[in-house]
């Protein structure tokens, strides 16, 4: 069942507590929990606790998921009959299964996945210029915020992602890439160089389950993709933020806001988050994220056509971030039914980038990816 509310609804408005609600099923919780989302030292905490196995055993399960990518049980052939028949009837190995694989004309390719309850998550993987590929990953089925300019916020929110499903769609991409590397005759699987939690979601409404998978994924024993090759976004989840500062995620992990407009009356409407937490809030809270020397904020900016793209929007841009250590993204409107936007003109775009630059504002123009097959930015909808 999806849950469609009014933000209303969705945020709380008082001082003290924020939350957004959830319906009461939350994360379905099977039997017995599954041994993909747990972290390594988890998964020894729970060996020993469960089977009285030595800590050692807990790197071996844990290759034999995340390195290996296998299917059951009796593959660990390095654990005794004894422990496998006992994790057969203690824990369990479910997976996403894949829907869909559409290709798009520039190498993008966007994964259709189906959950054990059976709700449709979207990952996408995205050619970049080190010859590998970023993957743009969901952390919620669905979105409770409304980011008007979004295609997931169609959907409303309808429960987080377990750990486990969020490093699932890594592990289903790896398996993709090898099988095709394998029916290609290709010398080299394409490796995963980057992740990015931008699918479908909002990840710092599912702070926990997000932490623990970057924990998993950056695991020397497993996927060992480098922190600080991972970005986490957020459309300004101010208490969200303060702990994602506090708990340091900043010093590897990357954080991306999106901002999309310089002055609040445009933000309340292109992203209403922002009529609980203004713009000035936001930003103080991005200011207090620790940085390291290799590390900058990014700030996304979503360019929408006569709404956020015109030269005053980009001087008051410049004027915002001139205290952050920061770049900003640009991302021209990637049109898709579900929004009333159109994008700017091309002559709009540059001449908006170039007073950014000018003013020494490090700054990227994306071009969509992947747009003909909806898996750009802002279109990811599990076909809805
Ligand atoms: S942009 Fe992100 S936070 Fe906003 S509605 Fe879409 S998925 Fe949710």
């Amino acid at each position: 069942m999806c849950y469609t509310l009014g933000l209303a609804e969705r945020l709380s408005m008082s001082d003290s507590v924020w939350q957004i609600r959830r319906p009461s099923s939350g994360i379905p919780r099977a039997a017995a929990p599954n041994l993909r989302g747990m972290s390594r030292v988890e998964l020894g905490e729970w060996l020993t606790r469960e089977l009285g196995a030595p800590r050692f055993r807990a790197d071996q399960v844990f290759g034999w998921l995340h390195l290996h990518r296998v299917d059951s049980f009796e593959a660990m052939t390095n654990l005794s009959k004894r422990e496998r028949a006992a994790l057969g009837e203690r824990a369990s190995l479910d997976r996403l299964q894949v829907d869909t694989v559409q290709r798009a004309r520039d190498g993008t390719r966007k994964l259709r996945l189906r959950t054990t309850d059976g709700h449709a998550i979207e990952s996408v993987l995205i050619p970049n210029d080190e010859r590998g590929l970023t993957q743009c990953i969901s952390s919620q089925v669905g979105c409770a915020l409304d980011c008007r300019f979004c295609a997931t916020a169609s959907l409303g929110f309808t429960r987080n992602l377990d750990t486990w499903e969020i490093v699932e769609q890594v592990t289903r991409a790896r398996e993709l890439l090898a099988s095709e590397a394998l029916s290609e005759g290709a010398e080299w699987t394409p490796r995963i160089t980057n992740v990015v939690y931008m699918g479908m979601g909002e990840p710092l409404h599912n702070f926990n389950q997000v932490r623990r998978s970057i924990e998993i994924l950056t695991d020397d024993v497993g996927d060992a993709i480098a922190g600080r090759r991972i970005t986490v976004s957020t459309s300004g989840l101010v208490p969200a933020i303060e702990r994602f500062a506090r708990e340091g995620l900043g010093l590897e992990v990357g954080l991306a806001v999106s901002l999309n407009a310089t002055t609040d009356p445009v933000r309340d409407q292109v992203m209403p988050i922002n009529q609980r937490w203004s713009i000035a809030t936001l930003l103080a809270a991005v200011r207090e994220v620790p940085t390291s020397r290799r590390r900058r904020v990014t700030f996304e900016y979503v360019l929408l056509r006569d709404v956020n793209d015109t030269d005053g929007d980009a001087r008051r841009l410049v004027s915002l971030l001139r205290e952050f250590r920061c770049h900003v993204n640009v991302i021209p409107f990637n049109p898709h039914p579900h929004a009333p936007y159109q994008r700017p003109s091309d002559r709009r775009i540059q001449d908006f980038v170039a007073i950014l630059r000018e003013a020494g504002v490090q700054c990227w123009l994306r071009t969509p990816r992947g747009d003909d097959i909806q898996a750009a930015c802002g279109q990811l909808a599990a076909d809805a």
